[in-house]
C-alpha cells in the first residue's frame, strides 16, 4: 500500500467516499468539493503519481479508465447531455493530489476550457 496517499486510502476503504463505480483496477467516486452538479473522480487502485508517469505498460489501465469515464457518466445522467474530462498534471495545472484521477464534470455549461 502507498505511502502517505490521500486517493490510495480511499481506494482501499481507509477513508470514506460516495461511490459511483468500482471495479477490479479502478474506481470513481464524487469530489468533496464539487465544482459542477457532477464531479466525480476516476481513479485507478494502482498508484501513479499523474499522466506524466504513464507508460505503455498502462496502456490497458488507460483502457480502463476510459471505460469507467463512460460508466460515470451513463450513471450520472451526464451521458445524453455531454460532459468533460479533465486531469491535472503539476504545478501550472494547480495539481493537489498526486495520484492521478480524471474529472469528471457535467451537470451544467461547462464554458471554455480554462
Ligand atoms: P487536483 O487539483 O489534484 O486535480 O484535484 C484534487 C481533487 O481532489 C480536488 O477537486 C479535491 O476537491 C479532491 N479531493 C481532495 N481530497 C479529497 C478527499 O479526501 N475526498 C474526495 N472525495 N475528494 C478529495
Ligand atoms: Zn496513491
Amino acid at each position: 500500500m502507498a505511502h502517505d496517499c490521500v486517493f490510495c486510502k480511499i481506494a482501499a476503504g481507509e477513508i470514506p467516499s460516495s461511490k459511483v463505480y468500482e471495479d477490479e483496477h479502478v474506481l470513481a467516486f464524487r469530489d468533496i468539493n464539487p465544482v459542477a452538479p457532477v464531479h466525480v473522480l476516476v481513479i485507478p487502485k494502482q498508484h501513479v503519481p499523474s499522466v506524466a508517469e504513464f507508460g505503455p505498460e498502462h496502456d490497458e489501465l488507460l483502457s480502463r479508465l476510459f471505460s469507467a469515464v463512460r460508466k460515470v457518466a451513463a450513471e450520472t445522467g451526464v451521458a445524453e447531455t455531454g460532459y468533460r474530462v479533465v486531469t491535472n498534471v503539476g504545478k501550472d495545472a494547480g495539481q493537489q493530489v498526486f495520484h492521478v484521477h480524471l474529472h469528471v464534470l457535467g451537470g451544467r455549461p461547462l464554458g471554455p476550457v480554462a
